[in-house]
């Protein structure tokens, strides 16, 4: 399989390749240069398949360049019961109103992105040694993602992280998740500022290309085609656990913010999944929302973003989403440059003429809910279910209930735990005594010594913090 750029303009590249670069050479982002298809027979033959089973099929259509033996070892040692807790991995259960919910949060820090990010780890880990290569990760952080990428990296052979974090800006459990790893290879810097200003630190870094080449510096970020490869194995296994034939069809609802996790539904449905309807749920930063409904893409500005109580998904400008424009014009790279430059330009664009195609042929819809929205959901789903979900959950139940039509079988993915975020479960349950159920392993976390080292708001700080890491480890 080899992967090509949304631009058209990169040489193509192995799958290896792709999962250690993050952007192709031309700007834009790597895909397979198609999708393989899955035929009814197959199918049926994967519906009893265990997790591991399941992804080793599924991954190995697009991991070619991996020896298979190996890439069985690396998954059935990343989809373990003692990381996701169950042997199901990602186990559904039904509400009473028949939404139906897949368990993505599991895993070591309780939200989604551990579902790939712990793959990732041993796949860098095995390619590394394989090419006997070193590399150092930089990312910026404002929670989920860097936890997940420090909790599968810790300890990996020739790998270093280094997480910027805004100083004083994350939970008080999101940091103890990541200031408490003992781990040599993982480094976390608190930058006086804002995520904004640690995201600019970072590509600072990278675009100096001396820096970036002598030091080996690489991301994970959430554009990395590893992150969304193996994303698509957990709709085929929510897909089976919700029927009894291929003849049925469902749709999955998908708290959305970079486009990650929906877009690995769009190619599991491109690939053949019998998958109804992709409903993106968008929080108060509605700019998926709005293309859905309308066909114009218009990001927007970090000022023009809000700060919610779905934090994951605060985000104005989708990474993910010219993959999926590069599909719905029939991968047309000269188009996909074209609106691209537009959008570099601080423009949008205008794609309404093919909004049917958009919602017929791809079966995408959304909505967007609110504040208000989320805690009611919470408190709903807590009385009427006994079920505790987390806010961005519930942004996706809300949707899900807003949207589904009848009939409609509609799997919600749960994209976190509500451990990680208490004072938004406290005030959807105001005055209620609720024990928020935290995993064995996290108890006492906040109480854990921290590893962290604070640093001003400045590239040449965390360069030279870096330098002294590295030279002196050498
Ligand atoms: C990252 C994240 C999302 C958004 O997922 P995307 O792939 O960026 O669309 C939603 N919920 C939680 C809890 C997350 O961590």
């Amino acid at each position: 399989m080899k992967y090509i750029s949304t631009r058209g303009q990169s040489q193509a590249r192995t799958f290896s390749q792709a999962l250690l670069t993050g952007l192709a050479e031309d700007g834009g982002l790597l895909l397979p240069e198609e999708y393989p298809q899955i035929d009814d027979m197959t199918l049926h033959q994967w519906r009893e398949l265990s997790y591991p089973d399941l992804a080793f099929e599924i991954i190995s259509l697009f991991a070619t360049d991996i020896d298979r033996d190996d890439l069985k070892g690396i998954i059935a040692k990343t989809y373990a019961t003692q990381t996701f807790g169950t042997s199901d991995v990602t186990p559904v259960r039904t509400l009473s109103n028949g939404l139906k919910i897949e368990a993505l949060s599991n895993g070591p820090t309780l939200a989604f992105k551990d579902m790939a990010m712990q793959l990732l780890g041993h796949l860098f880990e095995y390619v590394l040694s394989r090419d006997q290569q070193y590399l150092n990760i930089i990312g910026a952080t404002s929670g989920d993602t860097g936890s997940a990428a420090e909790y599968a990296l810790r300890g990996k052979q020739r790998v270093n992280v280094f997480m910027l974090s805004p100083h004083g800006r994350m939970s008080d459990f999101q940091r103890a998740q990541m200031y408490s790893l003992p781990d040599h290879n993982i480094y976390n810097i608190a930058v006086k500022g804002m995520f904004d200003d640690c995201q600019d630190i970072v590509k600072a870094l990278h675009n100096d290309a001396d820096f970036k080449q002598h030091y080996h510096l690489s991301t994970v970020n959430s554009i990395n085609w590893g992150r969304i490869m193996a994303q698509i194995v957990y709709y085929f296994k929510g897909y089976f656990a919700a029927t009894l034939s291929n003849e049925q069809k469902v749709s999955f609802c998908v708290p959305s913010g970079n486009f990650g996790n929906v877009l690995a539904g769009h190619i599991a449905r491109s690939m053949g999944l019998p998958i109804h309807r992709l409903m993106v749920a968008t929080n108060e930063n509605d700019v998926l929302d709005e293309f859905f409904r309308s066909g114009r893409y218009v990001p927007r500005t970090a000022d023009q973003t809000f700060v919610t109580s779905s934090p994951s998904m605060d985000i104005s400008k989708a990474s993910n989403f010219e993959r999926f424009i590069f599909d719905l014009l029939d991968r047309d790279a000269a188009k996909v440059r074209q609106l691209w430059a537009q959008i570099s330009q601080g423009q949008g664009f205008d794609l309404s003429d093919l909004l049917d195609k958009i919602h017929h042929r791809y079966g995408f819809v959304s909505a967007k809910s609110t504040h208000s929205d989320r805690l009611k959901t919470i408190a709903y789903l807590y009385r009427e279910e006994n079920d505790l979900i987390d806010p961005h959950t519930a942004d996706g139940i809300k949707v899900a209930l807003a949207l589904r039509e009848a009939g409609e079988v509609v799997i919600c993915l749960e994209t976190a735990l509500a451990a990680k975020f208490e004072s938004t479960i406290h005030e959807a349950l105001p005055g209620e005594k609720i024990n928020i159920p935290r995993p064995e392993a996290l108890a006492g976390l906040e109480d854990l010594p921290q590893r962290v080292v604070v640093l001003d708001n400045d590239a040449s700080a965390v360069k030279n913090y870096i330098r002294q890491q590295l030279d002196q480890s050498v």
